[in-house]
């Protein structure tokens, strides 16, 4: 089948060629986003490959089935970004790749963890600058603290073994309590609860209409003063301008983020050279006790290859069978 990955980068490139030796496709690449200016440059293909941040609106599919494209294979789990009714409108199937690496996720949520409380990006500037004065770097035991959890599928499952291996108390809120966190130990509350108890919260749910800006200000006037805020879901769960009102105010004593609301036009390039128009993501850099990464908590090898081997599995099961065991549905 003929292929066209959108938004490829020589990441990607890399492990999907890598990956294709067991196919038979015929895999090209485009370094520019999916979008409806874009989509023409799917004539001639079959299927498409495309990431989290393409534009998969009812207009894009429109241009796509125009061309014959009869199959979009994700190369990631959230598919938020699909309009499913539009694609099942174009008689367009989508499917995604549901696991690849919780570990990635789960220790990036640690990782921002650790540097935010122990100051670890701070502390690497300074000595750099040979400042070693410690002010400013006063950091907590983990040991005994409480975390909530919010959501505790593949991801938080992972999230939570790891936390419990620092031997602080699970807290977690999901609508569908998982058995294994259970046996962990995990105790299941409401959100509020979740919230007033919580030294930590980290969100580990995916982004659907009743999630958006499930952290919001009732959420945050929940939460203990001080307490840290971890997202490394979807920046759709967060409400941003409530929660730099916390930062403000004190109540949010540190925020760590590997998405953002407006990240579509920031994350996945350089932008090194250019004037930041986002004066939301820009105030939000301004503090000091904010740590932010550019979505990359899912970015380790094995999840590069298992996202490369499930995309390049699901457009084969598509061309053989017209299915594929991933595909999701409106
Ligand atoms: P999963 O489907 O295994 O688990 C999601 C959990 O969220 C489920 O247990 C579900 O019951 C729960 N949930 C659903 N609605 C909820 C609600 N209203 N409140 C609380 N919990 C709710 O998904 P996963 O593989 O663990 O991934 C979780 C999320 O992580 C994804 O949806 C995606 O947005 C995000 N993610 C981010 C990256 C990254 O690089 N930053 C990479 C992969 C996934």
């Amino acid at each position: 089948m003929r292929v066209l990955s959108f938004n490829a980068r020589p990441y990607d490139r890399e492990y999907l060629e890598q990956a294709s030796v067991e196919h038979t496709h015929q895999l090209d690449y485009l370094d520019i986003r999916l979008n409806p200016q874009t989509a023409p440059l799917a004539a001639g293909y079959q299927a498409i490959t495309a990431f989290v941040n393409d534009d998969l609106s009812a207009d894009t599919l429109k241009v796509l089935a125009s061309l014959g494209v009869q199959f979009i294979a994700l190369r990631c789990a959230g598919f938020n970004q699909v309009d499913l009714s539009a694609a099942a409108e174009q008689q367009i199937k989508v499917a995604r790749v549901p696991a690849y690496s919780p570990y990635a996720v789960a220790e990036h949520s640690m990782a921002l963890i650790l540097a935010l409380n122990r100051h670890t990006h701070r502390a690497y500037q300074r000595v750099r600058e040979q400042n070693f004065s410690l002010d400013g770097l006063l950091g907590f035991d983990l040991h005994g603290k409480t975390v909530g959890i919010v959501g505790t599928g593949k991801i938080g499952e992972i999230f939570a073994g790891i936390l419990k291996g620092f031997g602080c108390r699970l807290l977690a809120y999901d609508p569908y309590p998982n058995p294994a966190c259970e046996a962990m130990g995990v105790s299941y509350n409401s959100l509020e609860y979740l919230c007033r108890e919580s030294d930590i919260i980290s969100l580990h749910c995916p982004l659907t209409p009743e999630t958006h800006h499930l952290i919001g200000n009732e959420a945050i006037s929940w939460m203990k003063h001080g307490v840290m805020l971890i997202n490394t879901s979807r920046g759709g769960l967060v409400d941003t301008a409530a929660v730099i009102e916390g930062l403000k105010s004190g109540k949010i004593g540190d925020l760590g983020l590997d998405v953002y609301e407006e990240e579509g036009g920031l994350f996945f390039q350089d932008m090194s050279q250019q004037i930041i128009q986002d004066d939301v993501f820009s105030r939000l850099q301004t503090f000091p006790n904010v740590l932010i990464t550019g979505h990359q908590a899912y970015f380790t090898a094995e999840a590069l290859q298992n996202i490369a081997a499930t995309t390049l599995q699901n457009l084969t099961d598509f061309e053989q069978t017209g299915q594929s065991v991933n595909e999701v549905k409106a």
